[in-house]
């Protein structure tokens, strides 16, 4: 593998996710059994989710639930609600969930869920119950040292409330270490909700100082202003970066002088949406990608940056907050352009490190400080950067080559050291 070699074409995100570990087994010459083994999930399990909806009619979703590897440790995943979930989408989430913990050296493996709904058009009661029944549906195959959903996509710290109440239901007693991004009061961690956030917050500034670019003379542009894009949005502003274009699925704001973050959250937590912000213009939602900015986070869905659009994009450093967001041929050709992209594995990996800090607090009954959780993920977080800047340098790889590079050889090593059963 060099950083030149042409991709296989980008059909979906899962294509996409088999082409990077090909790549990365070649690199690496792995044997073709392991190979062959990744390449596969380990277990996945579709389900029906019968809804009664409030007026009384049933409606039937889709579900699933895919653990790609356990050899480091139990399956750790978000779980997504969406329209477009697919068993496919479903299966590349769960891959690089599974990379994204080797390459941030937490003991896990990596699985993803979701059910395919639109969750904006059903009421509390209503995601409720799809909660509880996805829940009560895959509840043999998860379990705190099993296989620990999260929230993603559609899903929050009040759907984790769900499902670790339904759990802990059918266990008898209560699990808090069935779920991780669950409220605090249920022993959720100090510092989870943001984490994802925080930690691209600070990649996009490492990334920053890499280029010799000042934060306080550069201007981002965020996708997406949900857990992610928000509060990525709020820490590059409290770094002194100029957040000149924001979006999210309804639509998309510009201003030129910088976005007021908190006065934009206060209107999204009034209207649900960013559109018709006062304090930006409306900006046409394609033209967010391609604006004139130093950094793009797209922190939305995945398959946004294509080779449609890759050479029109402006910004030199790509900060991956969503999964998945640039396909494998934009990647080829943000490189030829010699923009930096930090891949998702690591860029978003901050979240999955505070669910980790989670789950070991509430499996030892003892909640650490904010201050010192923050602290930690800011350690891990810096240190994957380096290690992954390091070897796409000793390689001579793209970010998203070495990082996936330097996850495989870990689970390839934690495979081999426990050997194939029987
Ligand atoms: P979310 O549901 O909280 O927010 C998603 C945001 O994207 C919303 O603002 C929505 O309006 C917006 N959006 C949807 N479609 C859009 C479109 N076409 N154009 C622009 N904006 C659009 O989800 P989230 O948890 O913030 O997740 C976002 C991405 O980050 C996903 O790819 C997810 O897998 C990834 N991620 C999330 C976490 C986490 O801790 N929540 C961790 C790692 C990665």
């Amino acid at each position: 593998m060099n950083a030149q070699e042409p991709p296989l074409e980008s059909t979906s995100p899962l294509t996409d996710a088999l082409a990077q570990l090909d790549g990365a087994a070649k690199h690496l010459g792995i044997s073709s059994g392991s190979h062959a083994m990744l390449a596969q999930p380990r277990r996945e399990l579709m389900v029906s989710v019968p809804l009664r909806r409030d007026d009384g009619s049933t409606v039937v979703y889709s579900g699933y639930r895919v653990q790609h590897n356990f050899s480091r440790g139990p399956a750790k995943g978000g779980l997504r609600y969406s329209p477009s979930v697919d068993i496919d989408e479903i299966r590349a989430l769960a891959m690089w969930m599974t990379w994204k913990c080797a390459l941030v050296d937490v003991p896990y493996g990596g699985a993803k869920g979701g059910v395919t709904f639109e969750p904006r058009d059903h009421s509390k009661a209503e995601l409720e119950r799809v909660t509880r029944r996805y829940t009560s549906e895959i509840l043999p195959i998860i379990g705190p040292d099993v296989d620990i959903p999260a929230p993603d996509m559609g899903t929050n710290e009040q759907t984790m409330a769900w499902i670790m109440d339904t759990y802990s239901s059918a266990q008898g007693h209560t699990v808090p270490g069935i779920v991780t991004g669950k409220p605090i009061s249920l022993g959720g961690s100090l510092g989870r909700a943001s984490a994802t956030s925080r930690g691209v917050s600070h990649v996009a500034l490492m990334a920053m100082a890499s280029r010799g670019i000042d934060p306080t003379q550069a201007s981002a542009a965020v996708q997406g202003f949900g857990k992610v894009g928000r509060d990525a949005a709020r820490f590059l502003h409290d770094a002194g970066v100029t957040v000149q274009a924001v979006s999210d699925v309804d639509g998309a704001i510009f201003n030129g002088n910088g976005i007021s973050v908190s006065a934009l959250g206060a209107h999204v937590d009034a209207t649900g949406s960013v559109a018709g912000f006062d304090g930006a213009e409306d900006l046409n939602p394609a033209d967010l990608l391609t604006a004139e900015v130093d950094a793009l986070i797209p922190a939305a869905l995945e398959g946004v940056i294509t080779a449609d659009n890759a050479h029109d994009i402006h910004a030199g450093i790509v900060v991956e907050g969503a999964n998945g967001p640039t396909t494998n041929e934009a990647d080829a050709i943000l490189h030829d352009r010699g923009v930096l992209v930090v891949p998702d594995i690591l860029a978003n990996a901050g979240g999955v490190v505070v669910s980790y800090f989670e789950w070991v607090q509430a499996n030892q009954a003892y909640q650490w400080r904010e201050s010192e959780v923050n602290e930690r993920l800011k350690e891990r977080m810096t240190r994957a950067w380096y290690s992954v800047i390091e070897y796409a340098s000793l390689h001579r790889l793209t970010y998203r080559q070495a990082a996936t590079a330097l996850a495989v050889q870990r689970v390839v090593e934690a495979h081999e050291l426990r050997g194939l059963y029987p």
